[in-house]
């Protein structure tokens, strides 16, 4: 099929929930992709922040295809040693005692709160159920992630929505002491708000999070959905707020590229969730889980982190020599760019597309999520096409 074969069938049987740009891809190498009529793209997005080693790593695609020729599903009722291979890689690391897996970053959220309600119901009573979460946030699209989502154009539609949330302005430490009373039994924040503009959280305000979720015996909650997996240069991003939360979820990035989401639970909530209180048909699938062992061995590595935090500096700097950007924000390889007067997003974005770089928006910002493997020349590349584009 070439390109126009696959846009009509797609736009003829697919639901229509997302607003395409005019292009299909079928095969990549690291950070470039290609349409069937062999038209090359520089890829500043892996897929919103999936594919971390880019496209068809190849140590990935070994890892994935023997574990799809040994055993591909069991269910959760037996284990399998990709499984615990993930889970020991990850609480090693991280000092975490112990995961949940999903399959995605709502499913992630959805695990992390249902921490936090039940720890709150039973360390201080049945009233204690709210959770506090940040305007501007975004933390999944099911029922209730939605709800902890705080922008209210997610809040349409899909009534009664699931109750027990309440916001509070990022930064605001008054407005988070008042929001807390006894029916809060959690926190849950992004660290960069990423879906809301690539917007980093004032490290003092989230250390007072962390306080107050100490102080009031909270759980304390961090959406590593977007943030996670050495996207912004350390492996989770709280390590550089100097906090530690009790709760962390993760998915994106983790699997490289297959679905897998995952909660991890300290020893305050470790064992809040027992037998049938929560599960998963397909979380912690093992081929999923046999690519997430691969990109953990990788992204682990402190000399491959520390490459993502030197490509982060390179690329700011690139994208501040471009006249049309004013401002640059994010950590690691998640930055954002605020473009000038009279130019949109939305626009741009489609204008790279049309010109061989694909970007991602975040509201009003360009947002870059490329595969933390791409290199230099790759990055110079795309900050071409990038600044032509911005030329117009
Ligand atoms: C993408 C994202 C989610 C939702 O993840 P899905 O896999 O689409 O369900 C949740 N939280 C954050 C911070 C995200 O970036």
């Amino acid at each position: 099929m070439n390109s126009m074969d696959i846009q009509k069938k797609d736009s003829k049987y697919i639901a229509n929930t997302y607003k395409r740009f005019p292009v299909a891809l079928v095969e990549g190498k690291g950070a470039v992709a290609k349409d069937p009529e062999g038209k090359e793209y520089i890829d500043f997005t892996s897929g919103i922040g999936v594919n971390s080693l880019g496209y068809a790593d190849a140590g990935w695609a070994d890892a994935v295809a023997a574990q799809a020729r040994r055993l591909q599903h069991v269910s959760n009722l037996y284990s399998t040693q990709p499984d615990v291979e993930v889970a020991e890689r990850l609480c090693e690391y991280t000092g975490f005692s112990k995961v949940f897996f999903g399959n995605s970053g709502a499913e992630a959220n959805e695990g992390a709160l249902k921490v936090a309600r039940k720890y709150g119901m039973e360390k201080h009573g049945a009233r204690c159920n709210t959770v506090i979460t940040l305007r501007n946030s975004f933390h999944g699209r099911t029922i209730t992630t939605l709800s902890a989502t705080g922008q209210d154009s997610f809040h349409q539609f899909f009534f009664p929505f699931t109750e027990g949330f309440r916001f509070v302005e990022a930064g605001d430490i008054e407005g988070l002491r008042d929001a807390v009373d006894e029916t809060v039994c959690g926190i849950m924040i992004e660290l960069i708000q990423g879906e809301g503009g690539v917007v980093p959280v004032d490290a003092e305000f989230v250390r007072e999070v962390a306080r107050i979720c100490e102080e009031k015996d909270l759980v304390f909650a961090v959406d590593e959905v977007q943030t996670g997996i050495g996207r912004t240069g350390t492996f989770l991003c709280y390590e550089q707020f100097g906090v530690k939360p009790d709760v962390v979820s993760m998915a994106k990035g983790i699997g490289g590229g297959l679905p897998l989401g995952a909660v991890m639970m300290n020893e305050k909530t470790a064992d809040v969730l027992g037998f049938g209180q929560h599960g998963s048909t397909f979380g912690g699938n093992p081929v999923a889980c046999a690519g997430a062992a691969y990109v953990l061995d990788r992204v682990m590595k402190p000399e491959f982190l520390e490459e993502i935090r030197n490509k982060s500096e390179y690329m700011k700097k690139k994208l501040l020599e471009i006249p049309q950007i004013k401002s640059v924000t994010g950590l690691g390889l998640m930055l954002g760019a605020e473009l000038e007067e009279g130019l949109t997003a939305g626009e741009t974005a489609g204008k790279c597309v049309e010109e061989g770089l694909l970007v991602l928006t975040a509201k009003t910002k360009l947002r870059f999520l490329p595969p933390l493997v791409i290199n230099y020349e790759e990055i110079d590349k795309g900050m071409e096409i990038l600044a032509r584009v911005l030329q117009g």
